[in-house]
């Protein structure tokens, strides 16, 4: 240990030389004399002691002005100080000036030997206290370095920022001198730099590192850290350092990744457990901001081929949020809807939208908050089925196709079939017309009999068939159409007094209870009786023997709403929507044996739509049925 050198400031030369003969020699101290305050205080700057002894009375400078100055310039060394009386009030001001200990004059050599040692004591106290605080300090800042990455990993996208980040703190908290980052390429299975600090220019242009025969390939495959030193590392890099610590990068489910790596290759100094440590955490911590990149760019991937999936598809699309803001409007909804302005995003729906139907769908949507379906022309002509469908947590899609094309097929067709059914009607009245002469011609047998029988009700059957082919046509051409002033209670009555017959015969009980008073609804008789016979006359049909028929009439808010009830077999909800469809009849057991064309109900739908009401059905099977229709009442 170097010799210790104590800075004696005392103007008498006789206790300067008993204090170096008798105390400081012996101890294995240099004295150094200085014999007034001001050459005190310039050999403690120039030689910055390990001690001084400082005298209060001196020439020149006093004592406490010698403390004083040092203490300006921060010079922090070990003070004694010896008086010649006790004064308290000079003692409390020298040691708030910093001094440790003080002695009185005179005193004996073993009193000073004791304080010096006392001073040397404290200072070697205060001294490891430093150090501690030091290494304490150095660990808390790694410590937060770690945290800090480890914070950025959840907040930073930027896969590039967040790596650099990683690489320069494993460079600080190992105290190296370079760091990298390699990622492992699965095509050539070799590892490429990702991020570095310090690393040669040249060095991180060509980096790839084969993983068989090299340090950061051994802690990849063996997904353990690896720590080289001296010629090992030389050997071992094929650069030359002088210390290298590799870590592997672990991504649960997919492995080892990579490895971060830090160097030394000036310093000897290798790196310590407590490095491998803190490098562990920052390579989870890039490992999980690899994968975390890894898995938003798979979603932003499929995002945006979704995205243009639906901007370039045939179809309208627009899709909003719960407060019908649009949240996207592909080309062919803008192509469409003539929607020009260029931002239409979070824009409101009906702002946004001219076209009166599809408002009118929105506003539905919002107040039932459930699914919609209409037809909806628009001005070109061009007729489109539009949905607006909920979707879970985003809002509505509106989709749209054109169905013009299928719309005319349609109508070419509904034309064939009325120009077939009237061209049929002529011959099968024709044949009617002999089937019933014939019995007249002369007498048939029994067998016979039967034969013109079964003719007969087939020419029923078809006659009913071309009937109700003929007014299908007719209704949703709009034709025979005149509305009058109508009273549905009359037209009711009317038919139900015609059925009674019918429903007796299976004993059924027919109930109905008119109001007293109904509005009157605008409308053409001869078709809303068309629809109460026809809910009728299924009420009749699929209600066994003994069985009810109810048919009750009423006024709601401006409306007239009929409604049809049995308790006949009812109807399972799958087939509920498809009933009001043409041709569509319900295969069962039970229907196998009753006779229709599957028509009734379309022209109910028709009839009733062309009046601008809305028919339904709830029914459960076994349970009956109840079929309801509205229409706006007329104000009187
Ligand atoms: P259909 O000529 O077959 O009666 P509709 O169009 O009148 O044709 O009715 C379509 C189908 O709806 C029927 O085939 C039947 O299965 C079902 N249906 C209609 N009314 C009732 C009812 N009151 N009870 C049970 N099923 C019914």
């Amino acid at each position: 240990m170097a010799q210790k050198r104590v800075l004696v400031i005392e103007d008498s030369p006789e206790t300067q030389q008993l204090l170096a003969e008798l105390v400081l020699e012996p101890n294995g101290y240099r004295p150094i004399a200085a014999l007034d305050g001001e050459e005190g205080l310039r050999l403690a700057l120039e030689e910055h002691p390990d001690l001084i002894i400082l005298d209060m009375q001196l020439p020149k400078m006093s004592g406490i002005e010698v403390l004083e100055a040092l203490r300006q310039r921060d010079v922090d060394i070990p003070v004694i100080f010896a008086t010649v009386r006790e004064s308290l009030e000079l003692v409390v001001q020298a040691f708030r000036l910093g001094a440790r200990d003080y002695v009185i004059k005179p005193f004996g050599p073993q009193e000073m030997q004791e304080a010096i040692q006392r001073a040397f004591a404290t200072a070697r106290v205060n001294e490891e206290r430093e150090q501690l605080t030091q290494q304490l300090q150095r660990q808390l800042q790694e410590l937060n370095a770690v945290y800090a990455i480890g914070r950025s990993v959840t907040s930073l996208l930027d896969l590039n920022r967040v790596l650099n980040r990683v690489v320069e703190a494993a460079v600080y908290v190992a105290d190296a001198e370079e760091g990298m980052l390699l990622l492992l390429d699965n095509e050539s299975g070799e590892l490429y730099l990702r991020a570095a600090k310090n690393v040669d220019e040249k060095v991180v242009r060509s980096l790839r590192v084969r993983t068989d025969d090299s340090a950061a390939g051994r802690a990849l495959r063996t997904d353990r850290a690896v720590l080289l030193t001296g010629k090992q590392a030389k050997v071992a890099t094929g650069y030359l350092v002088k210390a290298l610590l590799y870590l592997p990068l672990r991504v649960p489910e997919r492995g080892v990744i990579g490895v971060l790596g830090v160097a030394n290759r000036e310093s000897e100094r290798s790196f310590s457990e407590r490095d491998i440590f803190l490098l562990s955490a920052l390579a989870d911590y890039a490992a999980i901001a690899i994968e975390n990149a890894r898995l938003f760019e798979t979603v932003e991937i499929e995002r945006a081929k979704l995205e243009a999936v639906l901007r370039e598809a045939q179809e309208v699309i627009i899709v909003v949020d719960k407060d019908n803001n649009i949240l996207l409007c592909n080309t062919a909804a803008r192509a469409t809807l003539d929607l020009i302005e260029a931002d239409l995003l979070r824009r409101p729906i009906g702002e946004a939208i001219p076209h009166p139907a599809l408002r009118e769908m929105f506003a539905q949507v919002c107040e039932t908050g459930q699914a919609a379906h209409n037809e909806v022309s628009l001005k070109d002509g061009r007729t489109f089925n539009a949905q607006l469908t909920p979707v879970e947590g985003v809002g509505w899609v509106l989709m749209m196709q054109d169905i013009t094309h299928l719309k005319e097929l349609d109508r070419v067709k509904s034309e064939f079939v009325a120009t077939v059914s009237h061209d049929l009607r002529t011959p099968l009245t024709t044949i009617q017309g002999y089937i019933e002469l014939l019995p007249r011609v002369g007498p048939l047998n029994a067998q016979q009999q039967e034969f013109i029988h079964r003719a007969h009700e087939s020419m029923e059957a078809i006659t009913e068939l071309i009937g109700d082919l003929l007014d299908i046509g007719r209704i949703e051409a709009g034709f025979d159409l005149e509305m009058v002033p109508c009273d549905l209670r009359q037209i009711i009555e009317d038919a139900v007094r015609e059925l009674r017959p019918r429903a007796g015969r299976k004993r059924q009980e027919l109930r109905w209870q008119p109001p007293e008073t109904l509005p009157l609804v605008q409308g053409n008789p001869l078709r809303l009786r068309q629809v109460v016979d026809n809910l009728l006359n299924n009420a009749v049909k699929y209600t066994q023997e003994d069985g009810w028929i109810t048919v009750s009439a009423v006024e709601d808010e401006g409306h007239v709403v009929v409604h049809v009830a049995d308790n006949g077999i009812g109807i399972r909800q799958a087939q509920q929507p498809y009933v009001f469809d043409r041709f569509y009849r319900v295969e069962s057991d039970e229907t196998a044996d009753i006779k229709g064309t599957g028509l009734g109900l379309a022209i109910v739908k028709a009839v009733i739509e062309k009046h601008n009401g809305r028919v339904w059905v709830e029914s459960r099977p076994g349970g009956g049925s109840v079929f309801s229709f509205v229409l706006p009442a007329l104000r009187t």
